[in-house]
């Protein structure tokens, strides 16, 4: 059995997430092969160097559950894209590259996190281009933590108030990219998250029927997509016991 995961937002500020995600780890993910966690795990991430106590809270968990035999497999978000070796090390826990072609119960699936099919958000492409450009990253990588603090906070109240003004359609998937993505890597099954609207969502392309599935935010709710022998189902769940 496996589990998909994305848009946690974990922050201190919700303690409400954290102790869902630790009990949805005791209670499920213990029980699946492999857990995959597809981006925005994290609210903000300055930095492995930077880790709060929350942070390192959170890594123990994930590492308590990779040693308990569960695969954790981890995709960078448009807010955790500073996630590196060090947490992963820690956390005991697999990078996966955006975008990633793993075999899940037989299939061959794409995984992404989802930021990069939002094409129509030209200001965001473009901002994304600059920040994943390898010599941005390292100049980010490596500014001292406060520098990071305070540029994390202006991305994300900028982020925030730019989302509230945007129309819906820009900020959700492109779906001409969509088909470009699953023809490129010849798959009939896409799964991501970042656009907070869970559903399935069939797609027919050149006689194909294809399916690309989103995976939900966890907020109101928290949300899983199991895929085990009987298919694959997406479920929400309270976020307290
Ligand atoms: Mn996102």
């Amino acid at each position: 059995m496996i589990l998909l995961i994305s848009d946690l937002h974990l922050e201190e500020e919700r303690p409400d997430i954290t102790r869902a995600f630790l009990r949805f780890l005791q209670e499920r993910a213990v029980r699946a092969d492999a857990l995959y966690i597809l981006g925005d795990f994290f609210e903000v991430w300055i930095g492995d160097d930077g880790m709060t106590p929350f942070q390192h809270q959170i890594a123990a968990a994930l590492r308590q559950l990779s040693e308990t035999g569960t695969h954790v497999f981890l995709m960078h978000g448009n807010r955790d894209f500073l996630i590196g070796r060090a947490f992963c090390r820690e956390a005991g826990c697999t990078l996966l590259k955006d975008p990633s072609v793993v075999a899940l119960e037989g299939e061959r699936v794409l995984l992404m996190h989802g930021d990069s099919l939002c094409t129509a958000d030209e200001a965001y492409m473009r901002m994304r281009r600059i920040l994943r450009n390898p010599l941005v990253l390292f100049i980010l990588r490596h500014l001292p933590l406060g520098k990071r603090r305070q540029l994390a906070r202006k991305l994300r109240n900028e982020s925030r108030a730019q989302t509230r003004m945007k129309a819906a359609e820009i900020t959700d998937v492109t779906p001409a990219e969509v088909e470009r993505v699953m023809r490129e890597h010849r798959v009939h099954t896409l799964i991501h998250g970042h656009t907070h609207r869970p559903d399935v969502h069939s797609l027919s392309v050149n006689g194909q029927s294809l399916q690309r599935i989103v995976l939900g935010d966890w907020d109101k709710q928290g949300w899983a997509l199991q895929i085990d022998d009987h298919g694959l189902v997406q479920t929400p769940f309270p976020l307290e016991a």
